[in-house]
This record gives structure tokens, C-alpha cells and sequence, in this order.
């Protein structure tokens, strides 16, 4: 049976416009489109196109704008100013914009549209629009606080602050120490705004004081959990309990250095380290086990987030595949609620809660 999936996290924009993929075109195409080249690690391992979204029914998914800024002796990759970063979400917003013109995609931004949305996906068809809600992944291009606000008109109702490394407003995965004056600005403006927090990505320390600062609805995106990989971008259990308190929905992601210890970039392979959906299982089932329930734990599958097929679960060659969940879960003895819940339900529940 397959169930609608709600993917709380997708990267569509960047690879729209930084990996130059037409994502209204066939996963094969788009490989077919990329041989030889070798630009990026996952060049021909894509996953991720439009129709092979509604192949699989993700009719709704939760899609990034994302854009670092580096300041000096920051070596990751970005932009040099948040003026160039801020420039880079607006161009990745008119890349969604032009797939709503040509109704590729929808914008949901409110209650009405969630319902109406959800309405038309209980009859799935290959010409249905791709449900989006947008959320931004690092907060280093929001110049100042007017800047959320146009996001926020834009349609904008998610935010990380952090992403890899050091931020303007919260320390990342990687990075060390708190938010500073300007996060704690910025958590209050998000909540002004009535915008989701999301978790992901802040570092342990800017983890617990965002909780204490932040009053409004939080999740975490794209997690996964530190008792089966220790490193710092994994939620631990004090973490997980934390946002469950919080009545917070944890998506998890099929990124395979989150899924498995000792996963080594570029050289290890999904076949030599056993990578599949069974470990995204796991992940879905410890935080179940940790909330007691199936109300908390959901998808946030990352796909092609600068990874591709070289660095994901061995049956996942499109997302369409994220269709075997159900089946996988049903053998681990969870019941057709819980697998509603965790393939939708949960992410759904949490909108509706959020925004009525
Ligand atoms: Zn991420």
C-alpha cells in the first residue's frame, strides 16, 4: 500500500540552481545529462527530480533556500557577504516561483493551503503539483531583521540558524559556542513572526540555549540519532527527549555518514558499509522509543543534499523508493497508524497545530 510521504527536507533550489539539474525531468535524464562531469562528488548519483517525487507521492515536502556566508579564514564553501547570500536565496526563490508558474509546485504557506493541498493528493496523479513549504537552511543571509520579515512575506515559515561551521547568528555542526546577541535577536524575531524553529545543525550548545529562548513551534528537519553515530550532528537522547517535550517532529535523513559510524567521505561505499533503509528504521524507531509513541519521529530525507546514490541506502535509486518504508516498518511490527504518522501524519499534525 502506499501512503502519501511528506519529506521534511529537501534541498531543490540548490541543486536547481547550483548543480544545474532541470528537476522538472526524469532522474535518468538529469544523470543521463551530467556524464563526464565531475564538478561535483555526486555527479550522475542524483535522486531527487519532480516527477520522480510524485512517482513516490511525496506530495508535500519541506524545500530549502540555502546560502553561507564566509567571513575571512572561514574555509568552507559560500559567499563572501550576506549581501551575496541573501542574493542567492532570492534567485532560489524565483527558481520555485517559475515552478509555480508552470505548475510544477505549490507554495503552501498557511492552513487553508495545507488542507487544500492535501485534499488533492488524496487522488495522487502525474499532474499534480509538488506541495513546498519554504524554509532556510542557515540564517547567514538574513541581512538584518527586515530581511526575515520580506522572507517571511515571501512566504518563508522555517528556519535553521545554523548550518555547517561558524554562523552570524548560531554555531554549527563543526563549529564551537553559543548564540550570540545577534541569535538571540534573531530567535526573537522568528518568534515574532510565528515561524518554526528548526533544530538541525545547531551544535549542542546553541542546541539547549535556543530551547530556553525560543518559546515558539520547533522541529528538527533533518536528524538523526547519536546512539548509533557519535558526532555532534546527532540529536542525543537528552536532545530528542528535549523536543519531544516540545511536541517537536524529528525527520530523519538518509545522508550514509549520519547513518553509519566511520563513514568515510568519498571512499567508503553503500555496499562496503551496509548502508540501507533498515538504519533509517532504527533511527525512526529509537525516537519512538524515546517519546513512547510514533508521533515524533518522520521523514526529513536530505536527498541529493550534496550527496547522491555514492553516500545513500543501497535500495534508495530514486525517492520514489522511499515507498518500501512502509513495508520495512510493518515487518518491524509497527502498525498501519504509526506508519501513517511517520510517513505524514506527523509532519502534517505539527502544520496544523502550528498554524491554526
Ligand atoms: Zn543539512
Amino acid at each position: 500500500m502506499t501512503h502519501l510521504i511528506v519529506d521534511g527536507h529537501l534541498d531543490l533550489s540548490m541543486n536547481a540552481l547550483e548543480w544545474n539539474r532541470d528537476l522538472t525531468r526524469s532522474v535518468e535524464d538529469i544523470r543521463e545529462q551530467e556524464k563526464g562531469m565531475s564538478d561535483k562528488p555526486d555527479r550522475m548519483n542524483g535522486t531527487v527530480s519532480l516527477p520522480a517525487m510524485r512517482k513516490g507521492k511525496v506530495g508535500l515536502c519541506v524545500a530549502t533556500q540555502i546560502a553561507r556566508y564566509v567571513k575571512p579564514g572561514n574555509t568552507l564553501s559560500g559567499w563572501k557577504s550576506p549581501y551575496q547570500a541573501w542574493a542567492m536565496t532570492q534567485g532560489q526563490l524565483a527558481w520555485y516561483r517559475t515552478m509555480e508558474e508552470i505548475g510544477e509546485m505549490v507554495q503552501i504557506r498557511n492552513i487553508e493551503q495545507l488542507e487544500h493541498h492535501l485534499k488533492l493528493w488524496e487522488t495522487p496523479s502525474e499532474h499534480l503539483p509538488i506541495g513546498y513549504i519554504l524554509s532556510l537552511e542557515g540564517a547567514d543571509s538574513i541581512i538584518t531583521p527586515a530581511h526575515l520579515e520580506r522572507a517571511y512575506s515571501n512566504g518563508l515559515r522555517a528556519i535553521g540558524p545554523a548550518h555547517y561551521g561558524p554562523g552570524t547568528y548560531a554555531q554549527g555542526t563543526e563549529a564551537t559556542g553559543g548564540i550570540g546577541v545577534k541569535g538571540r535577536e534573531l530567535l526573537k524575531e522568528i518568534e515574532h513572526l510565528g515561524m518554526i524553529l528548526d533544530a538541525t545543525h545547531l551544535n549542542d550548545e546553541g542546541f539547549w540555549e535556543t530551547l530556553d529562548l525560543f518559546h515558539g513551534a520547533v522541529w528538527a528537519s533533518h536528524n538523526n540519532c547519536r546512539v548509533f553515530v557519535p558526532h555532534h550532528r546527532q540529536l542525543d537522547d537528552t536532545q530528542i527527549h528535549a523536543l519531544i517535550q516540545r511536541h517537536a517532529v524529528i525527520g530523519v535523513a538518509l545522508d550514509a555518514w549520519m547513518m553509519v559510524p566511520d563513514w568515510i567521505r568519498g571512499v567508503s561505499t553503500p555496499a562496503g558499509m551496509g548502508v540501507s533503509l533498515e538504519q533509517m528504521i532504527l533511527n525512526i524507531d529509537h525516537i519512538c522509543q524515546i517519546a513512547g509513541n510514533s508521533k515524533h519521529a518522520a521523514i526529513g530525507s536530505d536527498l541529493d543534499g550534496a550527496f547522491g546514490k555514492e553516500q545513500g541506502p543501497q535500495e534508495v535509486d530514486t525517492i520514489a523508493d522511499l515507498q518500501k518504508l512502509p513495508d520495512l516498518l510493518k515487518s518491524r511490527g509497527f502498525k498501519d497508524q504509526d506508519i501513517e504518522n511517520i510517513m505524514f501524519g506527523n509532519w502534517v499534525r505539527f502544520l496544523r497545530k502550528t498554524w491554526s
